[in-house]
């Protein structure tokens, strides 16, 4: 997976390999941009039958979902040891304050677009329609945040208990480092150094995966546009628009609260842009952390900050599905014919702010989240049928919003923490296996804590 080195060639360099090398130099995101705009003609060109590709992009998937949980693990034990509880602490206010505000502010914009453009007005509800799935109670879903086993977490793919057990485990190595006596003092350090090297592990297969990354790019977006198609599309293009109209309302949000913090905002789209492709085509935050953990990297972002802000706010933070829930429940009340009541608008803030927490970063969780406001909001339920038909397309600019977002808060927490910034690594392309540019930034991990001091 990992490009091997080349030899150096004496004489011309055989056709293929050249070939090759020249691929590898082509930056990233060029090559994601091109594979993102012929995978969008062919799907729509081919339409269903493209779907036979499909295994190309589920590959691509699996390949960035296998990093997650070992990435959360061992990049927030990395962080978390090298901080100091307060800080971890003043990290984690900051950043909650953060996600919660910025996802109030995108269910208004998706509500307020929403009334504006009426979407749906006139439509026929179709017959039917499912049940939505029971809610958890909120006691239940913090209750799971802490693991009863922690193995059990990883094996199962859950976030917020695995940051838990992480933390917990970052917060007792940075005891060990800071110990008096010389040989706990001598095992964390060898703990902490065994670490780093996973972490470096983890982001060497990254920058592995990622070479794959055009097909993958390919593939996902040929095969979402060649079974949703115009057809499916067209009738519901107000709410389409609404809801990609209100992602671009957030991203100047994003913008102006950058500029407010003194962040160049041209140079953060520059470095998050990988993460935001990614996102748009994996339609899964948990699946692009690895992707946006690397580009908090190039940002100059210390990985005390990411490690904690990135997996917490692929889980927590879904500004573009909060954006989508308002817009798509006035959608639903419209098909309907019912008139939303101020209550029924504040239920629907609340519960688009509330739901998110519990929810994961994976395909499709807006539309459950999206159900669950429908039935609490006391809405007929027929329309979420129409919803689901295009929710793919939704999801696409819905989860790049909720990625930006994650990496917006990250980089301002940054920027108000001292230290925790390091020089911007974003100039810098990968190319071929080259060691400099993958994130995490300098001073990995950690930068300036102990853990830092690798020759
Ligand atoms: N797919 C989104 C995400 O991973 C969640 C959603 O369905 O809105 O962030």
């Amino acid at each position: 997976m990992i490009p091997s080195p080349a030899p150096p060639a004496a004489g011309p360099a055989p056709a293929r390999r050249s070939l090759w090398r020249r691929y590898l130099d082509i930056p990233l995101i060029w090559k994601m941009a091109v594979a993102l705009v012929a995978g969008a003609v062919a799907g729509l060109a081919v339409g269903e039958p493209i779907t036979v590709i499909q295994p190309l992009g589920e590959v691509f998937l699996r390949l960035l979902q296998m990093l997650v949980m070992p990435l959360i693990l061992l990049t927030l034990i990395a962080g978390v040891s090298s901080l100091s509880p307060a800080r971890l602490g003043r990290i984690g206010a900051k950043i909650m304050v953060y996600y919660l505000l910025t996802s109030a502010v995108a269910v208004v914009v998706g509500l307020g677009l929403g009334l504006a453009a009426a979407p749906g007005a006139g439509l026929e509800p179709p017959a039917g329609g499912e049940d939505p799935e029971p809610a958890p109670p909120v006691t239940e879903t913090l209750l799971n945040i802490v693991p009863d086993n922690p193995f059990a977490a990883l094996a199962e793919g859950n976030v917020l208990a695995v940051m838990f057990a992480a933390v917990t485990a970052g917060l007792a190595l940075a005891f060990m480092r800071a110990a008096t006596d010389e040989r706990t003092a001598a095992m964390g350090e060898l703990l902490a150094r065994a670490v780093e090297a996973g972490v470096e592990l983890v982001f060497r297969v990254v920058r592995g995966v990622l070479e794959y990354a055009p097909v993958g790019v390919f593939a996902l977006i040929a095969v979402v546009l060649g079974q949703t198609g115009p057809q499916a599309l067209l009738p519901l293009l107000e709410l389409t628009g609404v809801v990609y109209g209100g992602v671009g309302v957030q991203v100047v949000v994003y913008a102006l609260l950058l500029a407010l913090f003194r962040v160049p905002v041209l140079r953060f789209f520059a470095a998050a842009r990988e993460a935001m492709v990614m996102a748009f085509v994996t339609r899964s935050s948990n699946g692009t952390l690895p992707v946006s953990t690397r580009c908090a990297g190039r940002m100059g972002v210390d990985e005390g900050v990411s490690s904690f802000t990135l997996p917490l706010g692929a889980t927590v933070n879904m500004d573009g599905t909060a954006i989508y829930v308002g817009a798509a429940t006035v959608f639903v009340a419209n098909v309907a014919g019912v008139q939303l009541s101020l209550e029924q608008l504040a239920m629907v803030v609340l519960v688009g702010v509330v739901a998110s927490i519990g929810t994961a970063g994976v395909p499709g969780a807006g539309l459950i989240m999206l159900s669950l406001t429908i039935t609490q909001a006391g809405l007929p339920f027929a329309a979420v049928a129409l919803v689901a038909g295009i929710d793919a397309v939704l999801d696409m600019v819905r989860t790049m919003c909720n990625v930006t977002g994650d990496l917006v808060g990250t980089r301002i927490v940054a920027r108000t923490e001292p230290g925790m910034l390091h020089d911007p690594d974003e100039e810098k392309e990968e190319g071929a296996g080259g060691g400099g540019a993958a994130a995490p930034g300098p001073g990995t991990p950690g930068g300036p804590g102990p853990a830092a001091t690798a020759p």
